[in-house]
């Protein structure tokens, strides 16, 4: 297969990060016969630096044209650095909301997966985090209440404010259809949360995600509240597959879930539009306080590239197989600074992204 693929390195640690996940690309491409052709271009401070703008028209038609996306990370220390100086649409945080929106990414996907050999930084019970957990959260990113119609007004001499969450039924019916694809290249459940008992957006939710499952009839659906959710979150989380829900439920739970895993380090993301295009990046940000140093994390990079090849390519044994050589990795002892406790070994991005390298060839 051949896959035309546009990378951002991005700011702080993001050029070390994307060059081993670029690294594992290429090792996949040789041991199972594929071609990944990848073409960097700058977005965020690097494209400040280069072009006065965070995103240039340019980069947009470029990615445009690729089949996805592999990012580092943006962004520099927002108290030092002076893209920080610049107004607010010209910072380089302004590239991302940017390029979501041109691209028209209104499906987030993120996993927090508990690995058996780091349960050690879940801040779960051993008896609640059992071997570990494996859960996508797919949130709606593009509607709801973030995206309503919002005011303050002065009535009687008091301020009052307005927000609104607003759903169609085609913005539900998109990102379920995504929930219930990804749901079937998993354990083929779904659950839906909302909060129906009280939102009409959530009771139009329900029902839309009710008529889409019926095309869905090898995945189980459930609904759940999303206050019960939260708890269900930290009181047994082995019992998820995917979690799909509405823009700022999706917010909340996707960091709660995040935590409870317990290392920023190794939480991959994606973000879909209606095709198979997708921009695929770690979860956290471009670290400036570590950058240059050879001592980030790039496994949450290169979990994006693995996640990019099952959800954009359909490349599931290719994914498979980088995923089986991270875990391989850390079963053998190997940690990066932030995932490191007593009795393993620290090493830097650069040999463990070797290492993981060296495990898909063996
Ligand atoms: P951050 O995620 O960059 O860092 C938080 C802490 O986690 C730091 O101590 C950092 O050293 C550590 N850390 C993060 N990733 C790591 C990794 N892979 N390996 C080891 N340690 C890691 O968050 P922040 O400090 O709040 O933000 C720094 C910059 O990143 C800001 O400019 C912010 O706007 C930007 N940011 C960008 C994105 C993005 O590009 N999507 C997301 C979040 C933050």
């Amino acid at each position: 297969m051949k896959c035309n693929i546009v990378c951002i390195p991005g700011d702080g640690i993001g050029p070390e990060i994307v060059t081993q996940a670029k690294n594992v690309l290429e090792t996949v491409g040789r041991v199972f016969g594929h071609t990944f052709e990848m073409q960097d271009v700058l977005m965020g401070g690097a494209s400040i630096d280069a072009y006065g703008e965070p995103l240039t028209d340019e980069t947009i038609e470029i990615a445009k044209a690729a089949d996805a996306v592999l990012m580092g990370s943006i962004g520099g220390n927002t108290a030092t650095s002076p893209w920080y100086k610049l107004p607010p649409q010209k910072r380089p945080e302004a590239g991302l909301l940017r390029i979501r929106k041109a691209l028209n990414l209104f499906a987030n996907l993120r996993p927090a997966v508990l690995y058996e050999e780091l349960a050690e930084a879940c801040p779960l019970k051993a008896e609640v985090r059992g071997g570990g957990f494996d859960i996508m959260i797919m949130r709606e990113l593009t509607g709801g209440l973030y995206f309503g119609k919002r005011e303050t007004v002065t009535e009687n001499g008091k301020r009052k404010a307005i927000d609104t969450l607003t759903y169609s039924e085609d913005e539900i019916r998109r990102i379920a259809i995504k929930g219930f694809e990804i749901a079937r290249k998993r354990k083929g459940k779904v659950t839906s949360v909302d909060k129906a008992n009280v939102l009409d957006s959530s009771r139009l939710w329900r029902s839309v995600v009710e008529e889409v499952a019926k095309s869905y009839p090898d995945v189980t659906l459930e609904h759940m509240l999303v206050d019960n959710c939260a708890m269900q979150l930290v009181r047994d989380p082995k019992q998820f597959d995917v979690i799909l829900t509405e823009n700022m439920f999706g917010d909340i739970l996707s960091d709660e879930a995040s935590m409870v895993t317990g290392s920023i380090g190794m939480l991959a993301s994606a973000s879909l539009n209606d095709t198979k295009f997708g921009l695929y990046e770690p979860s956290h940000g471009s670290a400036p306080d570590i950058a240059g140093k050879d001592i980030a994390n790039p496994i949450a990079t290169i979990l994006s590239a693995s996640m990019m090849l099952r959800y954009t390519f359909d490349l599931d044994k290719e994914a498979d197989a980088i995923e089986q050589a991270v875990h391989d990795v850390l079963k053998a002892g190997y940690r990066t600074a932030d995932i490191m406790s007593e009795g393993f070994n620290q090493i830097g991005c650069k040999e463990i992204g070797r290492l993981i390298c060296e495990k898909i060839r063996s």
